[in-house]
């Protein structure tokens, strides 16, 4: 079964600023979607028509979905967010039903985005041979309606995808993704404006980024955002401790003090 969830447009809580590094990408962005939807008159056609279909692959945790989400927010664009979670469905026409539902429902809350994440497991190769046949139909609905949004150009719908297995994916799919793009593990420069970026709004002194940056080689932009995440634990139970030993110290000279007290009336 296909499950949706749609956040308006201007709901959506993640922009381009939230996002350390990843400016090539955020710059080809600009252009590919922001610009046909701000200079329509710049793509009327020929080599230049609006962008349909971008798809950003690359390891587990390197900002593909927020950046996504990001996209729609400076878009100005509704998100609709697709999972594919099963292909098990007893009612094979209920699949088709759910795509077609999908891009009317776009259509009718244009501009928007189709973020499919996990594109591999929905549209996968169709070369395997234990290929469920309800995922067959719903690639080809699938196909048919994203290309019916190629010859509508005042259509204002973009599918996005994101994947860690783009090897996966079928070709006739990745072929209608006219822009693909990497989202590779951050350098060394990259984490340290990741990690600024992590926490920036955070109240932290002397931190040494450049260190830090140097210490984190291999990790993602969301294990990066788990090692703040755990580092901020720290402070926070200093302060747990701190109250329960002030608590202690509290109780113990009350009893103290009643210690006192009984002994006084008994003299
Ligand atoms: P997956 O392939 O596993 O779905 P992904 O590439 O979609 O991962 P995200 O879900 O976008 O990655 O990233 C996970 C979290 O990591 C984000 O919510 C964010 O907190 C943090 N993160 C990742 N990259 C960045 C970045 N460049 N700047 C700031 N935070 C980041």
């Amino acid at each position: 079964r296909i499950r949706e969830t749609v956040i308006p447009a201007g709901e959506i809580g993640v922009t381009f600023d939230d996002i350390g590094a990843l400016d090539d990408i955020k710059e080809s962005i600009q252009e590919l979607v922001m610009l046909p939807l701000q200079r329509p008159d710049l793509f009327t056609g020929g080599l230049l028509k609006p962008c349909r279909g971008i798809l950003l692959f690359g390891p587990p945790g390197t900002g593909k979905t927020m950046l996504a989400k990001a996209i729609a927010d400076e878009a100005g664009a509704s998100f609709i967010n697709i999972s594919f979670s099963s292909f098990a469905s007893k009612w094979y026409g209920d699949a088709e039903k759910s795509i077609r539902a999908l891009f009317s429902l776009a259509a009718k809350i244009a501009p928007a985005i189709i973020f499919l994440d996990e594109v591999d497991s929905m549209l996968g190769t169709r070369k395997q041979s234990n290929e469920h046949e309800v995922s067959r139909r719903i690639k080809t609905e699938f196909m048919t309606h994203w290309d019916g949004l190629l010859s509508k150009s005042s259509v204002k719908i973009l599918v996005l995808a994101a994947t860690n297995r783009p090897f996966d994916l079928d070709e006739a799919i990745i072929r209608r993704f006219e822009h693909r793009i990497m989202v590779g593990l951050p350098t060394l420069e990259s984490r340290e404006l990741i990690l600024n970026k992590l926490l920036s709004k955070e109240k932290v002194e002397n931190i040494d980024f450049k260190e830090l940056a140097r210490l984190t080689e291999g990790y993602s932009g969301s294990d990066l955002k788990n090692l703040c995440v755990t580092a901020a634990y720290r402070p926070m139970r200093e302060i747990l401790q701190k109250e329960i030993e002030t608590k202690k110290d509290k109780d113990k000279q009350s009893q103290d003090k009643k210690e006192k007290q009984t002994q006084d009336k008994k003299e």
